[in-house]
């Protein structure tokens, strides 16, 4: 079983404004912002504004609001960025290579013939 959420996550302290980000969508649900290490141009991650460590332990009402931000957020970047796809990622515990512990979603615009940045 998964541990308990601890605010004391870097995005928790994000979506408290103790430390700066690069906001690109929020409302009351959800909060997007760029990956600091980004693995493709236009490397975005959406929060939920609930602290939930992840995909097992989030409210499904709050879940099922947060995904029509992912999608939004997926339509903005990939007009943005003229990307030709997606890729989503999302990554629970450490065995299923999570390091930050509050839920995200990895959006990655993708282009054809271009490999994710290691
Ligand atoms: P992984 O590092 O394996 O992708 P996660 O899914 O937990 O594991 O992703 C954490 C993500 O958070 C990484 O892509 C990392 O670059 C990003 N990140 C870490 N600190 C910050 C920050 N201060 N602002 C924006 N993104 C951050």
């Amino acid at each position: 079983m998964a541990a308990a959420y601890d605010p004391n996550n870097i995005f928790g302290k994000i979506l408290r404004g103790e430390i700066p980000s690069h906001k690109v969508y929020e409302d009351d649900i959800a909060f997007a912002f760029m990956d600091i290490m980004p693995r493709a141009e236009g490397h975005v991650l959406v929060i939920p504004k609930e602290g939930a460590r992840g995909l097992l332990d989030v409210a499904p009402q709050t879940l099922g609001e947060l995904m029509k931000r992912v999608q939004h957020v997926a339509k903005a970047i990939q007009t943005a960025f003229s990307a030709d796809g997606l890729t989503l990622h999302q990554f629970n515990e450490s065995a299923g290579g999570q390091v930050i512990y509050h839920l995200h979603f990895h959006l990655l615009p993708r282009w054809d013939g271009v490999a994710l940045r290691p």
